[in-house]
């Protein structure tokens, strides 16, 4: 969900640019080949039926960033997900990870209500039929802070920001960066993929609704198949981000 957005004072600016600094928590990264993680927040039905339904063709599977509380509602991304439709992922092979209850901004929350939310979620995506363990997540609008990098990272393996980037020589697994996968970035996001196989990286995408008439946070059918394509033929490892993790830290044990 988009249609609220994070305080963007000059003292948060400032805040968020020293806030990369804080709290790492990272993982060497040094790849011959690229890897690329597909991820989809919240999440909408057509970030299954227009997004990982293709991925599948690919031979891929994605993570899924899950606000239980978001199931069966409709917003700006239209309807999102049923119960059927997440336990189908799951069977599938998709990693389901947490992006609290309600999708709410974690740096206006007490760490009580942090922790309260992220544990409300997975217990609730148990209930759902959930087996597999919650161990990645996203901060809703990315909102992130020194102290929930810290809190987080003792409840999580690995979490994802908002912020842009792709990761070359290491990952911060407290706040990983990413790249929206959305119709006005696509061209850009292309080139960056294109990019890839000069210097081998990790790049992760993310996106919400993908369909003809995409909120200003997704991308049409046809953008995220160009998407899928571009990613192709780097000859990219595909992996969740949490098998991409695995992936990573296994190469470096090495
Ligand atoms: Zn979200």
């Amino acid at each position: 969900m988009s249609a609220y957005a994070p305080s963007n004072t000059i003292a948060d600016k400032v805040l968020r640019r020293i806030r990369p600094l804080r709290n790492k928590r990272e993982i060497a990264v040094n790849l011959d080949v690229p890897l690329v993680s597909i991820s989809f927040d919240d999440f909408p039905v057509t970030a299954i039926t227009h997004g990982s339904d293709i991925m599948e063709q690919y031979g891929w599977r994605g993570t899924f960033y899950t606000s239980a509380g978001l199931e069966g509602i409709d917003n700006h991304h239209g309807p999102h997900f049923t119960r059927d439709q997440l336990t189908a992922l799951q069977k599938r092979g998709h990693e389901i990870a947490g992006h609290t209850l309600s999708h709410i901004d974690c740096s206006t929350l007490s760490e009580t209500e942090v922790v309260a939310q992220i544990h409300k979620n997975k217990t609730m995506l148990q209930e759902m039929g959930i087996t597999q363990t919650v161990d990645g997540f996203a901060y809703p609008f990315g909102a992130a802070s020194a102290p929930l990098k810290k809190l987080l990272g003792e409840k999580f393996d690995a979490i994802r920001g908002v912020a842009d980037g792709v990761h070359k020589t290491s990952a911060d697994l407290n706040e990983l960066k990413a790249c929206g996968v959305y119709s006005s970035t696509i061209d850009s996001v292309i080139a960056r993929i294109k990019a890839l196989p000069v210097a081998p990286a990790w790049l992760i995408l993310f996106t919400h609704d993908i369909c003809d008439a995409p909120s200003a946070w997704g991308c049409t059918p046809a953008e995220f198949k160009r998407i899928l394509d571009a990613v192709a033929s780097t000859r990219a490892d595909v992996l969740p981000v949490r098998e991409a993790v695995h992936f990573l830290r296994d190469r470096h044990d090495q």
